[in-house]
């Protein structure tokens, strides 16, 4: 069991520069790290418990904190969930054997929250490669094609505001338009967006939000948020209507998209809070970020063969490379494919995929320019030490 000792459980990117796609947005605040003792113990939250509720607590102020957070994504209501996996799956439970239509990017979470609500999906396509851009009106062209086959539009429509894979930041004003013209209640996925960068569900015209807490608003994971529209509240919250053949026993004020009372309890719901007023901060920001993007962009694509896959401009901090001069390199190398993550983490730099040469992602968010350019400097260096040439 020494295994599973304290002096052996370090973390394996402790004190490196960490660019690994999903890690940026969930580092924690000062502010959050300043809590993590005081509320560590399991149900920290549940001391003063009065309704069965984690989201009508008082003290901590969730039940407040749930409601800033409504208001900060311009929508009327929100709930904590286990991650925007679950937000999605608490959607679609609302609307089982119903129709989904989704954008060709998203995130897996996205198919299998619907294979279990049984929904029939239809997936709008994307340009392809280089750019894999998602056209907004091919959301139109995809509720014909669903009503043809069919009978009838969509219950919903799920946009990846920016996708995991090439970080593309799509046009959701422009599918909220088009889901308000065809009445398709329009689901946004914000997993990648909202936490660092400003999103308004009443002027991209969103039915539900679905946020990762974890992953862009400095929280300890497992935390999501599910936000909605008065409306629809009471159709996604729904509350328990069963009672114990026997017992007779009710459970009238849980609610069942969320377990009842609330998955999550404890350090992820209080980092979440203790970090909101700086995520409420840093997206007014998100213009610092997209230039030091564009910069990083151009800085690596001096090296040989490196290419940005994906949009461009860049609108967004993660992204994907093209790189094969580093693959040609692992064809030769030693540790094959393995020597970019080696000759990164001795330069300082953590995070690209162990293994990946001919591609590879990175997220650049939050880090300072100083950190930046190690993180640029190291790459160029790597290019240099095998031969492979980078502009001045
Ligand atoms: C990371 C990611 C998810 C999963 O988020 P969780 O909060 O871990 O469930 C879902 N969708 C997209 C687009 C993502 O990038």
């Amino acid at each position: 069991m020494n295994r599973y000792s304290p002096n052996n459980l370090k973390r394996p990117s402790k004190g490196l520069i960490n660019i690994h796609p999903i890690q940026r947005g969930g580092i924690l605040t000062e502010e959050a790290r300043k809590i993590l003792l005081e509320w560590a113990d399991g149900y920290s939250v549940c001391d003063v418990c009065l309704e069965g509720r984690v989201d009508l607590l008082r003290n901590p102020p969730v039940d407040e904190l749930k409601q800033d957070v409504a208001e900060f994504l311009g929508m009327d209501t929100a709930r904590f969930t286990a991650g925007a996996r679950h937000a999605k799956f608490a959607v679609m439970s609302a609307f089982q054997r119903g129709t989904l239509v989704l954008d060709s990017l998203a995130h897996y979470t996205s198919y299998t929250s619907a294979e279990l609500n049984d929904m029939r999906v239809f997936e709008v396509p994307n340009s392809g490669y280089p750019d894999f851009r998602v056209d907004p009106e091919m959301y139109a062209e995809t509720f014909e094609r669903v009503r043809e086959e069919t009978g009838s539009y969509p219950d919903l429509a799920l946009l990846t505001h920016v996708d995991y894979r090439y970080g593309n930041l799509a046009d959701a004003e422009r599918v909220g338009k088009i889901c308000e013209e065809y009445e398709v209640l329009f689901v946004l996925n914000t997993a990648y967006s909202s936490g660092v960068m400003e999103v308004n569900g009443k002027k991209l015209r969103t039915a539900f939000i679905v946020a990762s807490g974890h992953k862009s608003w400095a929280a300890t994971a497992p935390i999501g948020i599910l936000a909605t529209n008065y409306e629809l509240s009471d159709r996604v919250f729904r509350t328990s209507k069963m009672r114990g053949d026997w017992s007779g026993r009710a459970f009238t004020k849980k609610e069942l998209a969320v377990f009842g009372c609330s998955p999550v309890f404890g350090l992820p719901v209080m980092t979440l809070m203790a970090s909101f007023p700086g995520v409420v901060e840093r997206v007014k920001h998100w213009n610092e970020e997209i230039e030091k993007a564009r910069w990083f962009v151009r800085e690596m694509e001096k090296i040989e063969g490196v290419q940005l896959i994906g949009e461009r401009p860049k609108n967004h901090t993660l992204m994907h490379f093209e790189s094969p001069a580093f693959h040609s390199i692992a064809k030769k190398h030693r540790k094959r494919g393995y020597f970019l993550y080696h000759e990164l983490k001795k330069r300082g730099v953590f995070g690209v995929q162990a293994g990946m040469t001919k591609n590879f992602k990175v997220n650049i968010y939050g880090l300072s320019w100083e950190d930046l350019d190690k993180v640029v400097s190291a790459f160029k260096d790597i290019a240099e030490n095998y031969g492979v040439e980078v502009e001045d």
